[in-house]
């Protein structure tokens, strides 16, 4: 399809591209204005697209599920921190409710540059595809793929093909998944763009990866036959090239901003040096007990210093180069580093590793039992390079774990297959077994936790014959709506409790309102107090989320101005609340 590419206002393309892979269709559709205004962007619009589509019952594998792709109209402004987060929206074949999985990359950006406000994907595709947006040519098409199953050879295959028809690297940018996203129900999808300032065998510059990981929308993705959506685009040009009301006003916003972020961050959580791992030690604190140690069994462990955020800062972490997601992002807490494979059939291959983040530092580190800080980066590379969750895939596995603990599985039930604390080598073979559906172990824990609860109930009744243990699972299968927690153990923080079982319409996800830090530091005394943080948080992010914001600058990063604001929430940064 051949399109007019507009100027953008106020942030607008004012048009959603809509793609139906049953037919090959493809539409340029205007953005209703009143839908626009109130709908906003990101999460909120993506929302009301998906609720369009879906009808009562219907199943997340239906060819009508929609998934959506939907920046805000601030993604792409590298004038502020943080922009260009971008949503993935559909019925989650995780959880069976709405699924919304937010990123970082350029693709968001890349999207409102190629000339749309958002991508809707109905249909299921017969073979392997991947969508270009050439924003270049103003075209639209859709074009087989070959069926290439993990993501960073795949990665090579576009970025030859593209650069090999003379796309600048830095205009090329796409999301891919896995053959674990086929073969799970929590597919991840990896945001691919091209960073200039890290060096690689000498050369300068190469693509990393930011992941949509959460709710198993790389599942959908690779269920429609989707390998990638590629977005060929170019950073728009001019004065005020955004359209926005006040261009000069929004860049001394803008500075504003990126200066409190550039003092506050060192002195605070230093996630530029550290990137979200410099929570560890802070979660680890014996008054807080709130870091996962061995399925949130415990809340702190002195061998935590051996994955903390400065461990990584000092041994791993290569600091050369911008590590923002996006130009513009003062905080750039994107860290990542060079790790020798020490599993599979790469065996002894140095490869750059995005992360860990906390989550995943914790996922596969602490809440394992694995304090060896270089398993964790191999552990997140191979789900990144599967298509799979970390989250999701490290949560469960030590589900399982403290199934074997507690006697409730045995090798007779798994194939052999024994999962330990501490073991780091059998987790990495089990999570390609899971990516492969290898055994029926792998499968079952595959399918997601709710399921998987099930069949180790099962299981254990047919080889002890004794009473159904669910109501002892259900104590330790650490999951609110399906979705696994993310990795915070809250006991000592009520509002963070809540805010994973009501205030994240997803499931256990930390991102509605990540409340513990202020919690634990004692912002929320009473029960009042936090009620009200369970109401004020969730609308500044769902704010951040409709912009196409990053929370990380927008809110954590504590703005001393705060101070000064009255008859608000101090915690929240006011730049978020202007
Ligand atoms: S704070 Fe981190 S995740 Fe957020 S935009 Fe900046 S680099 Fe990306």
């Amino acid at each position: 399809m051949k399109y007019t590419k507009s100027n953008l206002m106020r942030g607008y393309a004012n048009k959603i591209l809509t793609i139906d892979l049953a037919n090959g269709a493809i539409q340029e559709n205007g953005l209703d204005p009143k839908v626009r205004d109130y709908f906003v962007g990101g999460r909120a619009l993506g929302l009301y697209l998906l609720y369009k589509r879906i009808t009562p019952g219907m199943s997340p594998y239906a060819p009508e599920n929609p998934l959506i792709f939907s920046p805000g109209p601030l993604a792409g402004v590298p004038q502020f921190p943080g922009t260009s987060k971008c949503m993935a929206v559909s019925l989650s074949p995780h959880t069976g409710i709405p699924g919304i999985s937010n990123f970082g990359g350029h693709f968001g950006a890349h999207i409102k540059y190629a000339g749309f406000d958002i991508i809707e994907i109905t249909g299921k595709s017969e073979e392997d595809i991947f969508i270009l947006i050439n924003g270049f040519e103003n075209q639209v098409t859709i074009i087989d793929a070959p069926s290439i199953d993990r993501v960073f050879d795949l990665e090579k295959f576009i970025v030859d093909a593209c650069t090999g028809k003379g796309y600048d690297k830095k205009d090329i940018t796409f999301v891919t998944t896995g053959v674990g996203a086929a073969n799970t129900t929590y597919g991840c999808i990896n945001s691919h763009y091209f960073d200039p300032t890290k060096t690689a065998g000498g050369q300068k510059g190469f693509f990393r990866t930011k992941q949509a990981g959460r709710t198993g929308l790389g599942s959908v993705m690779i269920d429609k036959k989707i390998r990638s959506v590629i977005v060929l685009a170019e950073y728009p040009h001019g004065e005020n090239p955004y359209g926005a009301a006040d261009w000069e006003k929004a860049k001394r916003a803008g500075l504003k901003l990126s200066k409190v972020v550039r003092e506050v961050d060192p002195v605070s959580l230093k996630m530029s040096r550290q990137g979200s791992a410099g929570l560890i030690s802070f979660m680890n604190n014996e008054n807080y007990m709130s870091l996962p140690v061995n399925n949130y069994q415990y809340g702190s462990d002195p061998r935590a210093e051996q994955i903390s955020g400065k461990f990584y800062e000092e041994n791993l972490f290569d600091h050369r180069g911008m590590d923002g997601c996006f130009p513009g992002c003062s905080l750039r807490c994107t860290k990542g580093g060079w790790v020798t494979l020490s599993f599979g059939d790469q065996k002894g291959k140095k490869v750059w590793v995005d992360g860990p983040e906390y989550e995943t530092a914790c996922g596969f580190g602490s809440n394992l039992g694995i304090w060896n800080a270089e398993a964790i980066m191999e552990a997140n590379w191979h789900c990144d390079n599967l298509g799979i969750d970390t989250i999701t895939t490290a949560v469960i596995i030590a589900f399982l774990m403290e199934c074997f603990q507690r006697g409730y599985l045995s090798k007779e039930d798994t194939d052999g297959v024994e999962l330990t604390w501490g073991d780091d080598q059998s987790v990495l073979r089990f999570l390609h077994q899971i990516s492969h559906r290898e055994n029926e172990f792998a499968r079952e824990a595959g399918k997601g936790m709710v399921s998987l609860v099930e069949w180790v109930c099962r299981k254990y009744v047919q080889r002890t014959g004794r009473e159904n243990p669910k109501k002892e699972l259900m104590k330790f299968s650490m999951q609110a709506k399906g979705l696994p927690f993310s990795l915070y153990r809250t006991h000592r923080s009520l509002s963070m409790q809540a805010s994973y079982a009501a205030a994240s319409d997803i499931g256990a996800h930390h991102a509605a309102a990540w409340l513990i830090k202020v919690d634990l530091l004692g912002a929320f005394p009473t029960l009042q107090d936090k009620a009200r943080a369970l109401i004020t948080y969730p609308r500044v992010r769902l704010g951040n989320d409709n912009l196409g914001l990053c929370k990380l600058p927008w809110v954590d990063v504590f703005n001393p101005e705060s101070e000064k604001v009255k008859d608000t929430d101090k915690f929240i940064n006011p730049a978020s609340q202007e």
